[in-house]
């Protein structure tokens, strides 16, 4: 059943504002007087000044790595169809390996339609797209840039991302990636 939430009642001087309005002024003086005696203003010199973003903050996607550089992804296109924005466009390939069926020959992403909310990370069985890149920030002079492909999501470092970030680690360049590598060609894929 529906909860009734009465409308506050205003008193005279609330309802002819003026007195309401002074009392916001003098909020508004004091937190700037506050900020003048510190001499320390909460603002950011943004945007030459970027916030420090956390990893698990949605940001700009990223394709996950195999030992040997080739993306995890296996075109199994769960991501597209999670999607909400419709923005994924995958083109699918065979592998070249045995052991692995289909790989992405085109994997693009339009940001411009993207609402970073996370559903093609969710919705990969294989940890293959991943957006900790802490790049929340994208700019491009045309419509066409904000469309990312295959080599702009994999053009990321492992030194970029924590030692203990694993499945980061393993890629090419990676702390962990030369076990990973003898692992991987032995027939262990992850
Ligand atoms: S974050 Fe959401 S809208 Fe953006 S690509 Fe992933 S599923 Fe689509
Ligand atoms: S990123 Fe993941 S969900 Fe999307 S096609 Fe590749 S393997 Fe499938």
């Amino acid at each position: 059943m529906a909860k009734v939430i009465p409308r506050p009642q205003l008193s005279f001087w609330e309802n002819i504002y003026f007195v309401e309005i002074f009392k916001g002024l003098a909020t508004t003086w004091g937190h700037a007087q506050k900020n003048l005696i510190k001499g320390d203003f909460p603002t950011r010199n943004y945007p030459d000044e970027l916030p420090a973003l956390p990893r698990d903050y949605r940001a700009r996607h990223r394709l996950m790595k195999r030992p040997d550089g080739t993306p995890r992804c296996v075109a199994c296109f769960m991501c597209s169809t999670a999607c909400p924005a419709r923005c994924i466009n995958i083109v699918a390939e065979e592998s070249d390996r045995l052991d692995i069926e289909k790989r992405p020959a085109k994997f693009e992403i339009d940001l411009l339609l993207c609402v970073f909310c996370g559903f093609c990370v969710e919705a990969c069985p294989c940890d293959a797209i991943r957006m900790d890149t802490t790049l929340g920030v994208m700019v491009a002079d045309n419509r066409a840039d904000f469309v990312i492909n295959k080599t702009t999501l994999m053009d990321w470092a492992p030194a970029d991302y924590p030692a203990t970030d694993t499945q980061s680690q393993k890629a090419p360049g990676g702390s962990l990636h030369a076990q990973a590598l003898a692992d991987f060609n032995s027939g262990n894929r992850h």
